[in-house]
């Protein structure tokens, strides 16, 4: 189908409608723009919201792409215009309006994300070409169900998109051994925000793959990926230690991410929970891996502080090895562990359950109407120089009653980080942490505000400024160019010189609020 961009102007929505100056610009663009895909310009709503539900915008239109060159057709098309932006919206699952394009167009990656799927064996390694706009959940359950192959590094939740994973970095307990899954992809093919369809890797239009990659999604929009799969295993064994004592569970958690390769757990992370029983989102009772385990709280030492710690670690294996095979491997690493006696919960899934694992918390969040609820989220980078002293401050002070969700809390190692891609990470130091407070709240009266709960974020990174914490926000978002230079710090000049390269214009990712479209 052939969608012109004037179709889709309803005559009679004034609310819909562009406004005057926007309106001018439209027949120029109207006839360049000969689309596979769809443009929507009255029901926008969706690209106007986004999973942190604490913005809004109102785009001129939403265009769902059929194929990469819509994608290259209408960035070409902004680049023309005298002021019009594009925003690739991977799932929307950004917290402060990034994947937004207030007064622009906004591109509904999804509707690429079954172009594409193909195996490539290339060089002894294999991989899986995938659209940028593909769910991981959809790419797991492919690989697995079709190839029993599987992406080595994951994030924790897979109703997120490549594109929009790769434009920041996407971690979870697997990166320890395989670096973020910035670091497990061969290829990208990309639109610049020249509108120019190129194909780079690290030997190819290298500057482009490395600067996309973690690039918040200011230098092109990926409409292909090239990621790295290995062998899937059938069964993981999930465990769950507790610690009362900060310094002990970073003790071993460091220990476990800087073994040898193959002799630690395959995935390793870690959370922060509140001493008590009351909290259902916070405390004891979210340990447990399996309803008829119990926390036994008799088992927590009188010292323990407000709150406590859990490693959880995860170990894959096949139906066909023997049980006594896994114990053994699970046990000898687990018997080198100071966790409390007996403050361990176990259980065997299997490798998909395991990776779908969160996708039980988001059917019931959306049962009890959190899912829908703003999410004041804040994702940092903490050096393991002061993981200490951010515990001491936040986490037993200032968190002491929890934040009505998960509060992660793992260690990454930078030697598994390509310096080359545009992430930013902590000054010094292997190891750094990653926090992540997952925020959910129950729409209720008595519950605390956004702008509350925003407002102790922001006293959060205060602290982490004022005691010269070495520290870096992931998920990044700062509001001015002061902000955005220093959090790049060092790597400024070298962003500023991929935009002028790839987006001279500024017309891509304006909901970053980097860089202002030049006009
Ligand atoms: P969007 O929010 O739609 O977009 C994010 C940015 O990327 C925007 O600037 C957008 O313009 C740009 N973009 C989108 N698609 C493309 C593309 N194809 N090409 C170029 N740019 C593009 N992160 C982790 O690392 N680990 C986790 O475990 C993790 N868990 C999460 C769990 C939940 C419930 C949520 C809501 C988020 C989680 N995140 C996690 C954060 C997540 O990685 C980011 O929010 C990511 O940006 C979301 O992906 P998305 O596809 O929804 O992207």
């Amino acid at each position: 189908m052939i969608a012109y961009i004037e179709r889709f102007i309803h005559e009679n929505d004034s609310e819909s409608r562009p406004n005057d100056d926007e309106e001018d610009q439209l027949p120029n663009i109207c006839h360049s723009l000969e689309l596979q895909g769809t443009i929507d310009w009255v029901a926008t709503g969706l690209a106007g919201k986004d999973f942190g539900g604490m913005y809004t915008c109102e785009p001129l239109a939403l265009i769902r792409p059929a194929s990469s060159d819509d994608v290259a057709c209408v960035v070409r098309a902004a680049y023309r215009s005298p002021n019009l932006t594009v925003a690739a919206r991977g799932n929307g699952h950004s917290i402060n309006g990034q994947a937004m394009s207030d007064r622009g167009l906004v591109m509904d990656m999804r509707s690429t994300e079954g172009n594409l799927f193909e195996v490539v064996r290339m060089n002894g390694e294999t991989f899986v070409d995938v659209s940028g706009g593909a769910l991981w959940e959809d790419v797991l359950k492919r690989c697995v169900l079709e190839y029993k192959l599987a992406p080595r590094s994951w994030t924790d939740y897979l109703g997120l998109t490549v594109g929009g994973t790769l434009s920041n970095a996407g971690v979870s307990g697997q990166a320890f051994r395989f670096g973020p899954q910035t670091g497990n992809v061969a290829e990208l093919d990309v639109v610049t925000g020249k509108g120019q369809l190129v194909t780079c890797n690290k030997n190819e239009n290298s500057e482009l793959f490395f600067g996309a990659l973690g690039g918040l999604g200011q230098f092109g929009i990926v409409t292909r990926a090239r990621v790295v799969v290995q062998s899937a295993p059938d069964m993981v064994r999930w465990i769950r230690v507790v610690y009362a004592e900060f310094e002990d569970f970073t003790r071993d958690v460091e220990w476990l991410v800087t073994r040898p390769e193959g002799e630690s757990f395959d995935y390793v992370e870690g959370f922060v929970f509140v001493n008590s029983v009351d909290d259902p989102a916070n405390g004891w009772p979210t340990v447990p891996l399996d309803p008829d385990q119990g926390f036994d709280p008799s088992r927590v030492p009188r010292t323990a502080g407000p709150v406590l710690y859990c490693l959880e670690a995860a170990l894959h294996y096949q139906k066909t090895d023997h049980p006594s095979t896994v114990d053994k491997a699970a046990n000898s690493l687990l018997g080198r562990l100071g966790f409390i006696e007996d403050m361990k919960f176990q259980v065997d899934v299997s490798y998909v359950e395991f990776l779908l694992r969160v996708k039980h918390a988001e059917e019931s969040a959306k049962g009890n109407g959190t899912w829908d609820a703003p999410h004041p989220w804040l994702n940092m980078f903490v050096s393991k120089r002061d993981v200490a002293h951010f515990d001491r401050v936040v986490f037993k002070r200032m968190l002491k009653e929890g934040v009505g969700g998960p509060m992660l809390v793992y260690p990454l190692l930078r030697s598994k980080w390509d310096d080359r891609t545009s992430v930013v990470l902590p000054a010094e130091g292997e190891i750094f942490y990653l926090v992540a407070l997952l925020r959910f709240s129950i729409p209720c009266p008595k519950a605390p505000s956004a702008e509350k709960l925003v407002s102790q974020n922001k006293e959060i990174v205060q602290f982490c400024v004022k005691e010269g914490l070495d520290f870096k926000l992931y998920l990044p978002h700062y509001q001015s160019e002061e902000e955005w230079k220093r959090h790049f710090g060092s790597q400024w000049s070298r962003f500023v010189e991929r935009k002028a390269s790839f987006d001279p214009l500024a017309i891509l990712a304006p909901g970053q609020k980097i860089f202002k479209r030049i006009t």
